[in-house]
């Protein structure tokens, strides 16, 4: 189970009556968090800081426990900052600044000074806030009273980010070939991505995959299939096409527990003894929380998991999608979002089938694939690239619909969607910041998951939605002159 380590600050002023009352206080405190956090992250309460030598001690404990995801701190007193400054320096991990109280209301009657010397997180959590703007460590703030449905949201939310974060630091992606040949927006600076989210990105042949798939057993090979058609219709008679899919999915399962992979990218230029580009076997592993990207785009990879992982324990679905084609009929525009053939399955609405099409790219035999209609609802649509000096995120808030009519001629799975706050202002808003045409789209999380990652990891973050103006154009592409 992750943790999150609780850090309250106080001093050695008030005196030993009112550290212990601190002590309590915090106790019921973590508590009552520890119940409402339950499945997601256990609360360990740390002493409480006094001195800059106990802040350096708890946080140093908190970046040793890998099971630790994060630091949850707060003033119960006036807690001086200078205190916190090394300790601060050792940890490297998502902090949340929680700003609170023990109390909810005023005792007006009762209040005295020595109450007000104990409850000052009003006083104390500002000085705590200044040093952390000083040192210019990326953390979130949460106000409020703790026990308040949305500050317990808030911290919830903060466990789930802070476990995606966790992850980001932990990810190995596979690129099985390189970047698709002339493609801009899916290459960038690898060794940047691993200094800032820690992911790793290592280079194999897909030869690899190949010679693993030429491997497998008709057993496993039998076993996946079964896999298959438990999830799956069978809606092909080319059923060694399929059982070629289910190869590779025993050879990407086997490369992926051998070499503690978290996601992969494969390219239909860099086909290499395969018969195939893998389809079922990406749609297939997506669903399982691998993440994917396809031309090499490893950013999308990375990304596509760390939102999966994001949003593990909410309802709704995760996953890579391309921008493909739009149906612009004025004041009604749809934007039609698929792949060739790597559709997460996890976006189905209807029990995908399994079709076996020729592919007009990659000159390779005709690939088995999941074809559906996708899923509907709010949703954002999210993606990660890289500006040469900086990374930028860019959120937008879509609306998935129904697609307007069958497409019985496509034999891809796909989803369809509304642009917010319309058309013209959504889709030149996602122009205009450079977003990718590879993106997350996701029904699970919203622009304030979006945000909080993006705050936690100091990246560049573009949000466009129902509040985004013309106006607002303007600042997402401000050209150096
Ligand atoms: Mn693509």
């Amino acid at each position: 189970m992750s943790k999150l380590y609780f850090i309250p600050g106080s001093q050695d002023l008030y005196g030993e009556e009112c550290l212990k009352k601190v002590a309590s206080d915090c106790m019921e405190m973590v508590d009552f968090l520890q119940e409402k956090l339950k499945g997601i992250a256990d609360i360990v309460l740390m002493p409480t800081v006094e001195t800059s030598q106990i802040c350096v001690e708890d946080m140093r404990k908190a970046q040793a426990d890998d099971d630790c995801v994060g630091v949850i701190t707060w003033m119960h007193t006036f807690s001086p900052a200078k205190m916190w400054i090394k300790g601060l320096q050792e940890l490297r991990k998502p902090l949340l600044h929680l700003h609170t109280q023990a109390n909810e209301k005023l005792p007006y009657d009762e209040i005295d000074m020595d109450f007000m010397n104990l409850n000052q997180a009003a006083h104390g959590d500002r000085e705590y806030g200044y040093i952390l703007a000083r040192l210019n460590i990326p953390h979130e703030v949460v106000a409020g009273y703790y026990r308040h449905d949305r500050v317990v949201k808030k911290i919830c939310q903060f466990a789930r980010v802070a476990k995606a974060v966790a992850l980001s630091h932990n990810t190995l992606v596979a690129t099985f070939g390189n970047n698709m040949r002339d493609v801009a927006v899916t290459d960038g600076n690898r060794l940047e991505a691993e200094i800032k989210y820690g992911w790793e990105i290592k280079y194999w042949g897909i030869g690899e995959i190949a010679k693993l798939a030429g491997e497998a057993s008709d057993a496993e090979v039998d076993a996946k299939m079964a896999e298959y058609e438990s999830k799956y219709t069978m809606a092909t008679d080319n059923i060694e096409a399929v059982r070629e899919q289910a190869r590779y999915e025993v050879a990407f399962d086997k490369f992926i527990e051998k070499n503690k992979v978290t996601a992969f990218t494969d390219t239909f230029q860099d086909l290499y003894g395969m018969k195939q580009l893998p389809g079922i076997a990406a749609q297939n592993l997506m669903a399982k929380g691998i993440g994917f990207g396809p031309e090499g785009d490893y950013k999308i990879a990375a990304f596509s998991s760390v939102c999966m992982k994001m949003a593990e324990g909410l309802d709704g679905a995760t996953g890579f999608i391309e921008d493909y084609t739009y149906d612009l009929t004025e004041g009604e525009e749809l934007e039609l979002a698929s792949h060739m053939l790597e559709v997460p399955a996890s976006f189905a609405q209807n029990k995908p089938e399994i079709q076996v099409h020729p592919l007009g790219i990659g000159g390779k035999e005709d690939p088995a694939r999941l074809v559906f209609d996708g899923i509907t609802g709010d949703g954002i649509q999210v993606t990660l690239i890289d500006m040469g000096d900086h990374f930028r995120i860019i959120c937008a808030d879509i609306e998935l619909v129904k697609q307007p009519k069958p497409m019985p001629k496509l034999p891809v799975a796909r989803i369809m969607y509304r642009h917010k706050p319309d058309f013209e202002i959504g889709t030149a808003g996602w122009c205009y910041a450079g977003g990718a045409h590879h993106a997350v789209v996701s029904t699970a999380l919203d622009r304030s998951d979006i945000a909080m990652f993006a705050r936690l990891t100091g990246t560049e973050l573009i949000c466009i939605g129902d509040d985004t103006t013309e106006a607002d154009l303007q600042k997402f592409f401000m050209p150096k002159y």
